[in-house]
């Protein structure tokens, strides 16, 4: 029976939000749309296989068809990023990265990341996290005067405290990640250096951004931001040793059964990554970034760090003369899906912070250019500037109007 028929509030439900999807303006930097090819292997009967183990050391029989499909997406995995390793069974980006300290670190010992108001995800040792209450975590930040990282403060700070782990990469970073550098100071310390390319794996398998390959000692990402996949995650190593660790670590350490059907998905969307179509993506969701932030620059609009290299804009709205989450909440009702966010040195606090975080993997997806970037960063700015002045209802109402007649011209991938 149709899931129509046995739980139409659910069903319904679901087509609300595939509506609202389609007609929203998706400006949130770790989310996309993935392709009809993705969503189609993720609603599979491979949910019902237990594969508790590895192709060829499973813990229960009936694995002929699930180890070819998991040996595809390893292999479709190293042969996208340049790895000799690749695991595809972590849950989730976080914990992929449990599993990195897990095979790297115990209890107690010194670890290192960025910052989460900085930039830095929480499973980089922020305080509320696993990661912070269980290991010794030592935060680097940005630069106050270029928004950008002090690598000269992160190289002080591993010489100061010797970490056993150092993360780099974030959630809120518009910059290039330096791996050169951040593998030299985890020499220069003895430190396992992670690279955590949840947000821009996409962007690295297309040839957008630098590769941490022959930088660090293992990779970490999720698989449904740039990506272009499913929710999932994968950890990536080049030697045999760390292979191992990260094997170990994620199964029997962490978790019990891979989830196949999420496996079947990654699969797909790394074919699709693969494709020369997803580097002309990739190169587009950077020169939209830049077009955006170019225009917001011109609109009086203030960046953290000046702009971006990569799919995220950062803005401080402090000098527009209004907070991140009466803006985002304004913007939102315009069909401009944004996040509230802190910018590094926030005064206010995280849950009502300065600023809002913006980023173009999905409206790329959908085929939009920088024109329609110009088009949105006007837009923005009337509505930001209208909740300045306390008087946004007749504008939000009109922008809407406005965003759905463009949201209607290019229609996301994998909706019906
Ligand atoms: C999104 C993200 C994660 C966590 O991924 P989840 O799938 O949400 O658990 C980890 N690290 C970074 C840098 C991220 O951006």
């Amino acid at each position: 029976m149709s899931l129509a028929h046995v739980d139409p509030e659910i069903a319904d439900l679901i087509k609300a939000e595939e509506r609202r999807q389609a007609d929203t303006v998706k400006l949130i930097p770790s989310e996309n749309y993935v392709s009809k090819a993705v969503l189609e292997a993720t609603g599979t009967v491979l949910t019902n296989k237990y594969s508790e183990g590895y192709a060829g050391k499973r813990y229960y029989e009936g694995q002929q068809v699930i180890d070819q499909i998991e040996t595809l997406a390893i292999e479709r995995a190293k042969s996208l990023f340049g790895v000799n390793h690749a695991n595809v069974q972590p849950y989730s980006g976080s914990p992929a990265n449990l599993a990195v300290y897990l095979a790297f670190a115990s209890p107690g010992d010194t670890v290192m990341g960025m910052g989460l108001p900085f930039g830095g995800h929480l499973t980089h040792g922020w305080s509320v996290s696993a990661t912070g209450k269980w290991f010794n975590p030592v935060r680097y930040g940005v630069r106050r005067d270029t928004g950008r990282i002090d690598m000269d403060e992160v190289r002080e700070l591993a010489l100061e405290h010797r970490p056993k782990l150092i993360f780099c990469g974030g959630t809120a970073i518009p910059r290039r990640i330096d791996f050169a550098a951040f593998a030299s100071i985890a020499q220069e310390v003895g430190a396992v250096l992670a690279a955590d390319i949840a947000h821009i794996a996409g962007l690295v398998a297309g040839g957008a951004h630098p590769s941490p390959v022959g930088h660090a000692d293992v990779i970490s990402t999720t698989t449904h931001k740039t990506l272009r996949g499913p929710r999932g995650a994968m950890l990536m190593a080049t030697s045999d040793e760390h292979a191992t660790a990260l094997n170990k670590a994620v199964f029997p350490g962490l978790q019990g059964g891979p989830h196949n059907h999420t496996t079947a998905a990654i699969a797909v969307a790394l074919k699709e990554a693969a494709a020369p179509e997803f580097a002309a993506y990739a190169n587009q969701v950077v020169a939209n970034a830049k077009a955006l932030a170019d225009e917001l620059l011109a609109r009086g609009f203030d960046l953290v760090s000046g702009g971006t290299d990569n799919h995220l804009i950062l803005i401080d709205l402090t000098s527009k003369g209004v907070a991140g989450k009466p803006a985002a909440k304004a913007l939102d009702r315009a069909g401009l899906e944004t996040n509230y966010n802190t910018v590094p040195f926030d005064p206010r606090k995280p849950f009502d912070p300065s600023g809002i975080r913006i980023g173009t993997p999905s409206v790329t997806s959908r085929g939009m250019g920088e024109a329609e970037m110009r088009q949105i960063a006007a837009w923005m700015d009337e509505v930001v500037t209208a909740v300045a002045k306390d008087d946004a209802e007749e504008i939000v109402t009109r922008v809407h109007r406005e965003v759905s007649a463009l949201t209607a011209a290019f229609p996301a991938p994998g909706l019906s």
